[in-house]
This record gives C-alpha cells, structure tokens and sequence, in this order.
C-alpha cells in the first residue's frame, strides 16, 4: 500500500515534535531494535516500560547468549545493551506505553501523561510468567511465592519447595531447585506432560524431586512471623481425581506455568492470535497496521530466547527504516526538511 493512497488532512504538528521510531519494550528485542534505528540515524525512543531490561532482569546467569563465553548476569548483559544503543543515539525513557492511537500516522502513544507522536512504532513488550490467579497467591508474591526459580531459588536453602506445572519450564526449574532446596515437590493438573521426554526424565530420575500428579493448588496459605513479615507457611491442594483436600506445610511455592504476552493494550487495535500473540507477517516484523511492526516474545510463542528476540529486534528495525523509506510522512503541503513545517497525518485505511 503506498502512502499516496491514503487521505490526508493537515495536523498542528511540526516535524520536530514528531519521531520516527518509538520502541515500546526494552529486553532483547526492544533494545537490539533501538540499537539498530539508531545506527541508521532515526533517532528512536525507546518507553522501557515497567520491567526496564525486560525477563532477563529478573533471573541471574545467562549462559546461552552467543558472545559471552563464560556467561553472563542477566541484568548486566541488559545494562550493556541499553548503553550500546545509547550509544549511537537512542533515547531511553524509563515510561510505560498507557495508550496508542493506530487509526492514523503519526500515530499517538500515550505514556501516563506524556504523548509523543511517531511516524513508526515497534512493539517490544515481549511476556511474562502465568500465575494461578489465586488471592492468596497474589497476598504471599515475593513472600515465598516466586515465578522465578533461578532469580529466587538460593532464598529456599534445604527446605521443602511446591512447584506447579508439567512443562519444560516446570522440569527445568525443579532440577534447578535441586541445587538448594531439601525437597521439590512437582504439582501437576495432569498425569500426562507437555515437557520433552529428556527433561522430564532428568527430573524423574532426581531423588530430590517428589510428584502430586492430578492435583492442583487451590490456596496458599500463609502468617507473619514474629517481625511483622509475611510468609508463605504451606498450601491446600486438591486432588482432582478423588477430590480429596488437603494442607502441605511448606515455605517456597514456585510457579511454572508458561508465559503470557504483554499486549493487553494493543488488543482490538491489531491483529493477534486468540492467546494475545501478535501476528506478524511471514518472515517480517510487519503487523496489519501500515507503520506498526513488532518483534520479541510479544509475537513469539516458540523460540522464546533472548538471543531469537534481538534478532527479531533487528528485523523490525530493518523493516521500520525500510518503511519509512518508502512511505515518508508529508510536511505541509509539499514534502520538505525544513523543521518549522507541519505535518499531514495520513488515515489508516485498514485499521480493524
Ligand atoms: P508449557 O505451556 O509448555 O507448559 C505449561 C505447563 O503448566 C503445562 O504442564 C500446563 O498443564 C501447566 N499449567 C498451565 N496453566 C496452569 C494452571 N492455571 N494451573 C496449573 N497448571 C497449569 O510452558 P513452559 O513454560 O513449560 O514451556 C514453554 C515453551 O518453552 C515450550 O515450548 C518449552 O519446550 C520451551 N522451554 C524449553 C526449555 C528448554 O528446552 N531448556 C526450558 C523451558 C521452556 P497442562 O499440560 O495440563 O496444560
């Protein structure tokens, strides 16, 4: 579709006041992006949002990461990254996204307060571990509940440890677990699993990990202790089988359950699947906006890795510089640099 097809109408806004790349989202994704429009002279800015760095800032050793021959520490790999970008240009802004305008170019983004208007926008706002959803469990998060086993798994030193789910990530983390805690005690909905049968078998042959198949965990429980502190103290699990209920004392509930993406926001506004991945076309980061395009854990359910996000980080950069090539905002009636002029804004035909 080229710009020339769509209506225009003149805006109040000036060339400067408008961007030509925002990044929504700072992991790999979001600053492999930024990285990458700033090296081609866009000048982005990237709104962090509410976990600056992104996943990798809340777990410890990063070892798969190409690059970092003996490892690296998640958060300082993310520092690293941020500082590159920045480096050649790109400005960080540690705001969360609150509101978008997709039905015309420059489209509006809303941060708390603040509006910034951009020519293009990459969303970069990557997911985030699922929970049960239970009150209690909410009430005790961080005070034994944790949905991180390598960030919070040193705090649970021989003690006897829950953890919920039957995937890779479930199995993966209860070995993990292993390392510190006295005992971890798999609870899983089902008898079957939807981990790979080498991790699963890792986990089957660990003396350290105990099971509680067909049985869900329907509360935390949880006091204060003698300073005030909250803590978990154990938790009521139900069987599904026999229905039978009951109380398991303990101090560390761990969940893993998978991951949802973070794009609530963006919901009805474009197009995603029916479990909130965005859906981008082909091998590109395009979304159906004309001008939108996203990358990372937002529109990935499968690799999921820090190192497939940058990539996809810098195929949304790419795709984004070449867009704007190719379809320039108009300044005033004829195109033009000069920074005092306005800008048309251009309607979005295919706005869903
Ligand atoms: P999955 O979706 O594979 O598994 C989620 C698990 O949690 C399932 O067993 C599911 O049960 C259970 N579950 C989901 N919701 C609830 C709930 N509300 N209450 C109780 N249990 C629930 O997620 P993972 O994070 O484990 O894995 C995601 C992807 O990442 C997979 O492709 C996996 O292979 C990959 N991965 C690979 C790793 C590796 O190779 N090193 C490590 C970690 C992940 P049910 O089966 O009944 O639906």
């Amino acid at each position: 579709m080229k710009a020339s097809n769509h209506h225009h109408h003149q805006t109040h806004l000036k060339r400067h006041e408008v961007h030509q790349v925002i990044i929504a989202g700072s992991g790999p994704a979001g600053l492999t992006a930024a990285l990458y429009a700033a090296r081609a002279n866009l000048s982005p800015i990237i709104l962090e949002g509410d976990q600056p760095g992104g996943q990798l800032t809340i777990t410890t050793e990063v070892e798969n990461y190409p690059g970092f021959e003996h490892g690296v520490q998640g958060p300082e790999m993310m520092e690293i990254l941020r500082r590159q970008a920045v480096r050649f240009g790109a400005v960080s802004k540690f705001e969360t996204v609150t509101a978008v305008d997709f039905s015309k170019r420059p489209f509006k983004i809303h941060a708390g307060d603040k509006v910034y208007y951009t020519d293009t926008f990459i969303i970069a706002t990557g997911a985030r571990a699922k929970m049960l959803d239970l009150p209690s469990e909410t009430l005790y998060m961080g005070y034994g509940v944790s949905a991180c086993a390598t960030c919070d798994g040193f705090f649970f030193r021989n003690q006897d440890v829950l953890l919920v789910g039957g995937g890779d990530t479930a199995m993966e983390e209860s070995n993990y677990l292993t390392h510190f805690a006295n005992s971890v005690t798999i609870v899983h909905r089902r008898d079957h699993f939807r981990s790979s049968r080498i991790m699963l078998e890792r986990a089957q042959n660990n003396p350290k990990i105990k099971w509680r198949l067909n049985q869900e965990i329907i509360e935390v429980l949880g006091a204060n202790d003698d300073k005030g502190r909250k803590n978990v103290t154990g938790a009521v699990i139900r069987n599904l089988v026999t229905g039978a209920i009951e109380q398991v004392s303990t101090n560390g509930i761990f969940i893993a359950i998978g991951h949802s993406p973070n794009t609530e926001l963006f919901r009805g506004l474009i197009d995603m699947n029916e479990i909130g991945y965005i859906e981008t076309q082909g091998k590109t980061s395009f979304t159906n906006i004309h001008g939108v395009f996203a990358c990372g854990d937002c529109q990935d359910h499968v690799y999921r890795q820090a190192v497939t996000a940058a990539g996809t980080g810098c195929v949304a950069a790419i795709d984004a510089e070449r867009f704007l090539a190719a379809n320039p905002m108009i300044y005033g009636y004829e195109p033009s640099h000069d920074q005092t002029d306005t800008i048309m804004e251009e309607e979005i035909p295919h706005h869903p």
